[in-house]
């Protein structure tokens, strides 16, 4: 049965990576927690997976690792209050001390996986202590615990555990308090022995798919900048077509074959749960973006009515409840 008021929205590295787009992120999920519970999952900051992947075979580790520490820095400098900047940076600190470790550990076969993983792990925090600030109760939460990857020893593109994944998911979920805005860390796993590993490049619109999965979201909106899917890139193709609605499993059909740009096995896990995709734009959200389809979603419908519908009565028989309160709002 689907949590018909859970929703997972995942934000892409442009969506997080100035202070105007932080700030229309915000006011999205500021609408979206009046309305439903979120699950937010993000990437890293524009620009910065693309640094560390410099950083894996740079001569010269310190200089780039102070760009990173610098481009946070001044992010939270721009948006954050003094005392959850000093809360932010105490985080990251510890952070890029680790990934200054990682860089001179050459003979470790994690060493690309952990380097690379560290964009996440800075972002997440970021913009939990921006929503915390916004009056949420927001908490970073670092995704290596809950998505699993079968061992391997060298690589990016882990392969998933699905099933271990999906366990671990729904269990972290069951036991967050619902008044908990979770920030996920998009794109960082782990393997069975606990070794960072990453889940290849776009990596986070996979985390999206596989947490909208573990919990059973009612939908997964992914937004980014671009206002829903094109034939071909809008911006450097003239005359490129936009889908309004796409079956799933065409989406997922053409996206394995790398025509929507986007991680290989981004639908997967939502194709298997028949849940909804809605690709929409952070610049312009009252847009119609591209509605993702499963073929079962009138079945799906039906079921999320009757359970709903059960739930309210057995709330109200309850007496008043935070529950009766959620749904019939
Ligand atoms: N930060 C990673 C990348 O740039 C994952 C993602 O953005 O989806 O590939
Ligand atoms: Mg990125």
């Amino acid at each position: 049965m689907s949590n018909a008021l859970v929703k997972v929205l995942k934000f892409g590295g442009s969506s997080v990576g100035s202070v105007e787009s932080l700030g229309r992120v915000v006011s999205i999920i500021k609408g979206e927690t009046a309305a439903c519970r979120p699950v937010v999952v993000v990437s890293a900051l524009s620009g910065v997976t693309d640094l560390l992947v410099q950083l894996v075979d740079s001569a010269d580790p310190e200089t780039l690792i102070a760009k990173l520490a610098k481009r946070h820095i001044d992010m939270a400098e721009a948006v954050l209050d003094q005392r959850r900047r000093y809360t932010y940076l105490h985080t990251i600190s510890g952070i890029l001390e680790g990934l200054r470790d990682r860089c001179h550990r050459s003979a470790d076969p994690f060493r690309t996986d952990g380097i690379l993983a560290t964009g996440e792990l800075l972002s997440a925090p970021l913009v939990a202590g921006l929503l915390t600030q916004e009056g949420n109760v927001a908490q970073a939460i670092d995704a290596r615990k809950l998505v699993v990857t079968r061992a391997r020893d060298t690589g990016e593109d882990h392969e998933v555990d699905f099933v271990q994944t999906e366990i671990r998911i729904a269990a972290w979920f069951s036991d967050l308090s619902r008044f908990v805005l979770p920030i996920v860390t998009g794109y960082v796993a782990s393997d069975e022995h606990g070794n960072t590993t990453v889940l290849g490049r776009g990596g986070s619109d996979y985390t999206a798919s596989l947490f909208a999965a573990g919990i059973n979201a009612a939908k997964f909106d992914r937004w980014t900048d671009v206002d829903g899917l094109y034939t071909a890139d809008p911006n450097k193709v003239k005359g490129a077509g936009k889908f309004l609605f796409l079956l799933l499993e065409d989406a997922s059909s053409w996206n394995e074959s790398s025509a929507l740009g986007m991680h290989a096995e981004a639908f997967t896990p939502v194709l298997e749960a028949c849940i909804p995709v809605h690709v929409r734009s952070t610049r312009f959200p009252q847009g119609d973006g591209t509605l993702i389809l499963p073929r079962l979603l009138p079945g799906r419908i039906e079921r999320d009515s009757r359970r709903q519908l059960a739930h309210a009565n057995h709330s109200i028989q309850d007496g008043p409840s935070i529950d009766k309160h959620l749904t019939s709002s």
